[in-house]
């Protein structure tokens, strides 16, 4: 027992958010002072995305059955679908799978269909229409025209999708021909996230990215122009060898590719599995920015995309036009349903969180067995929905109105709950409170995944004592 407990501890969570259990006392949840707010930050800088806590539950035979059998009460709700296969590795990704072989590939997509079917079977899957469907991996683009035909196909006959419903397909420009954006868009495909990272060649290529600067911003000038899409791309700081230069030209390129309507920024993270850090020890690779450094390049950030009038679309995501909804972003913050297809794939359903198996041959044994393949799941109990809503406010409009969520909420003592730490917090600059809402700053919009999880952790300490 305790090896699987560990294995799970080290895997990537793809969405499932695992909160700390800690003992707590109250200075646990403060913020540093003695220096800049964005350099005090708090103790260790939590990286990864801020979640709520729960039973682990690890015999998953008959859950789906359970689960599946309620219908939906979520506000909104998302089908995630996982392509866990990538043409080469980036260095500083820790979500790898394995590498895209058209044989592998196809043996997958058929299991997948049969997932598909019965997923949507269920009457959680039919009780009401989905806002958003997401393809992520992986590298979804590496599936064939036909492919995309077959999946999106099914997904569209039997899965009740709303009339305004968000389609998004995330992956690289490069194999992304014609043929496959077309099989996309004509199956109700209307937006594509790109992986850019960065455009500089020699940081792609050190970070094992494929094409060069000219291709990769022909290729995304070529999309823009030819068809009528919402296209957003990612971009990251603090590579190996990015100074602050070439992250503003990285930063120009996104905002003056025409046709290119929003970009998401993410600062690099170290996380276990990815090769960066090895390659950095072996010499491989120069240091990549410092956390100091980072948070520089945070403020130089959020100056660059101010002083474009861009569109803020939540804590790392900037629009440059109207199109981009962002739907699918923010209904796994605010911990509304996700429900999870594929090898990999997490989610939510009703009141668990769901891991599906990542081992591709395990998948298909479960999908053989005419199981749903779910690895383990996190029960959460007596969940009011207050957690999700934090997380969602500060992610969505990067503030919280305590008086909205008490009366929403029904907890008439929320304010006077948390006034010791929005005192605390606001001392050390963290944040501002005016009675009502509360507001980051830009130290805490750099380290808002400390907030939202000292946020939720705060809850369920005063109301739980945990
Ligand atoms: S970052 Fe994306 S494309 Fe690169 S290896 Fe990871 S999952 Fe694949």
């Amino acid at each position: 027992m305790k090896n699987i407990i560990d294995k799970i501890k080290k895997m990537p969570m793809g969405h499932i958010p695992m909160g700390k259990i800690l003992p707590k006392k109250m200075k646990d949840f403060y913020a540093n002072t003695g220096d800049k707010p964005i350099y005090a930050g708090f103790k260790n800088k939590v990286d990864v995305h801020a979640g709520i806590s729960g039973k682990m539950v690890l015999n998953t035979k008959g859950l789906w059955e359970k689960i599946s059998c309620l219908p939906d009460t979520s506000e909104r709700r998302a089908l995630y679908v996982h392509i866990p296969f990538c043409l080469a590795r980036c260095k500083f990704c820790s979500f790898y799978q394995g590498r895209s072989k058209e044989e592998d590939i196809s043996k997958y997509v058929k299991y997948l269909i049969k997932e598909l079917e019965m997923t949507a079977e269920s009457k959680f899957a039919q009780s009401k229409p989905f806002n958003a469907v997401y393809f992520g991996g992986g590298t979804p683009t590496d599936l064939s025209v036909d492919e995309f035909d077959l999946i999106l196909k099914t997904i569209n006959t039997r899965f009740p999708l709303a009339n305004d419903v968000e389609y998004t397909i995330e992956g690289r420009n490069y194999g992304f021909g014609d043929g496959k954006i077309e099989a996309c868009l004509k199956n109700g495909v209307n937006r594509f996230s790109f992986g850019v990272q960065s455009f500089d060649t020699e940081i792609r290529q050190k970070m094992g990215r494929i094409e060069k600067k000219e291709d990769l911003v022909k290729r995304l000038e070529d999309i823009t122009s030819k068809y009528d899409v919402t296209v957003s791309i990612d971009l990251i700081y603090g590579l190996p060898g990015q100074s602050q230069e070439k992250w503003l030209e990285d930063m120009t390129m996104a905002y003056e590719l025409e046709g290119v309507d929003s970009v998401s920024v993410y600062n690099l993270k170290y996380l276990p599995g990815s090769p960066i850090k090895d390659l950095v020890k072996q010499g491989k690779l120069e240091e990549p920015a410092t956390m100091r450094e980072q948070a520089d390049l945070f403020l130089f950030t959020k100056d660059f995309f101010n002083r474009a009038n861009a569109k803020r679309l939540g804590l790392r995501h900037w629009a440059f036009s109207n199109r981009d909804r962002s739907i699918y972003n923010f209904i796994p913050k605010y911990d509304q349903t996700v429900l999870p297809v594929g090898c990999g794939a997490g989610g939510r359903v009703g009141n668990h969180k769901l891991m599906q198996r990542m081992e591709v041959e395990k998948y298909y044994q479960y999908l053989d067995e005419g199981r749903k393949p779910i690895k383990f799941a996190v029960e959460i109990k007596n969940d009011i929905g207050i957690n999700g809503h934090f997380i969602g406010s500060l992610e969505e409009f990067l503030q919280i109105d305590f008086k909205m969520a008490a009366k929403k909420f029904n907890q008439p003592d929320l304010i006077e709950m948390y006034k010791p730490l929005l005192e605390q917090w606001e001392e050390s600059g963290m944040i501002t409170f005016d009675g009502q809402t509360m507001k980051l700053t830009p130290a805490s919009e750099y380290h808002n995944v400390n907030i939202q999880q000292n946020m939720v952790e705060y809850f369920n300490w005063k109301k739980n004592g945990k």
